[in-house]
């Protein structure tokens, strides 16, 4: 990565300094365009390498060090349930809908600030050296950098070298939106659908609860068999819920180039949906997903999907009043805390977290 971008700073270095002459069309002259690199978009994995952050229990890059995870044994999985983000005095931060959540006590908590924008975070990354390189000059492998003392970031970006204003910039690597709504797509209809190897129902997601000591009605039951019996819990769609829901995606007409074809996306005879692309997750969630639900019979479900579904279609749109922005928040934070209330604890990875972060970014 690095030896791929070494000419285009270069480039970038002397484009800075010089310009380009461009022609303005409308007074028929020429003007100098100066670029700058104002914002990266980049999906989840990019983030880590462009920030040079490195990987592991510091899960999300917008939080940093005050990320907070539960580690989940049965599942073998980090999940980021925390609900410090909702008004002080919320209805979901009162004591008795900590058996809701993740149990934790949230009366006070606060969100972490975000200390790596602006100067902040050239503060943080500044006064790490590092050679880029894979060996030295008498070709002996350079040592492997590890995180000393907690810190976050391994190295220093390049940027902050080559571009003055790389510092001052609140927001540098902003969250890919399709790629958060093409995972938290696959989450919710693999486990509403119940679709092998992306359901996160399971016996493994019912000992997480027990393991959180929440949802005591889901809990597993041993039978005398020697075999677990699993409660029918509220995002286990029943067959004619799911067939419902496929019928009417299969009779769905849409305007050309709208979407690609449902039906070849969609299997009638196991109900489930496979080889969807980006653009058919960002479709069904802001679009089609909250009205082929209508049949299910659980409200609470319906409404939290339902709000999601809005949320992400509000995100979508061209213009977004700049007023609007602290409405949104809160209710990104409300729609995930109703997730947390509806789904078992494994279906909050990092993916699902970086909901609450989309709204700040815009
Ligand atoms: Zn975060």
């Amino acid at each position: 990565m690095d030896t791929f971008f070494e000419p285009l700073m270069e480039d970038m270095k002397i484009l800075w300094k010089t310009g380009v002459q461009m022609l303005d069309e409308y007074r028929k002259d020429l003007f100098t365009l100066r670029a700058i690199i104002f914002v990266m978009i980049n999906d989840y994995p990019s983030l880590f390498i462009l920030s040079r952050q490195f990987k592991g229990k510091v899960g999300c890059v917008v939080c940093i060090d005050g990320s907070t995870y539960v580690s989940l044994d049965a599942s073998k999985k980090l999940v980021y349930m925390r609900r410090r983000r909702l008004s002080k005095g919320h209805r979901y931060r009162l004591k008795k809908m900590y058996t809701y959540f993740d149990n934790n006590e949230e009366l006070h908590s606060t969100a972490p600030s975000r200390n790596n924008k602006g100067q902040g975070g050239f503060q943080i990354v500044g006064k790490i050296k590092f050679v880029f390189g894979k060996k030295t000059k008498d070709e002996k492998p350079r040592k492997e950098v590890k995180p000393i003392l907690g810190a976050t970031f391994k190295k220093n970006s390049i940027f902050f070298e080559y571009f003055p204003y790389y510092k001052e910039l609140d927001v540098r690597h902003t969250i890919d939106g399709m790629h958060v709504q093409k995972n938290v797509f696959e989450s919710l209809i693999g486990t509403l659908l119940d679709i092998k190897g992306k359901t996160k129902e399971g016996l493994n997601s019912r000992m997480d609860m027990v393991q959180l000591g929440i949802k005591k009605e889901l809990h597993h039951v041993l039978l005398e068999n020697g075999k677990y019996h699993l409660l029918v819990a509220s995002y286990n769609f029943n067959i004619d819920e799911k067939h419902a829901m496929c019928v009417w995606l299969k009779n769905l007409k849409v305007p050309f180039r709208f979407c690609s074809n449902l039906c070849s996306i969609l299997s009638m005879k196991d109900h489930t949906l496979t080889n969807y692309n980006s653009h058919d997750c960002h479709v069904m969630l802001t679009t089609f997903l909250p009205i082929s639900i209508k049949a299910i019979n659980h409200v609470f479900l319906k409404m939290a999907v339902t709000w999601l579904c809005y949320f992400f279609n509000k995100i979508s749109q061209k213009v977004i009043e700049r007023y609007e922005l602290v409405s949104l928040y809160e209710f990104a934070m409300e729609t995930v805390s109703q997730f947390e209330m509806c789904f078992p604890p494994s279906l909050f990875n990092i993916m699902v977290h970086l909901v609450v972060h989309l709204v700040p970014q815009i």
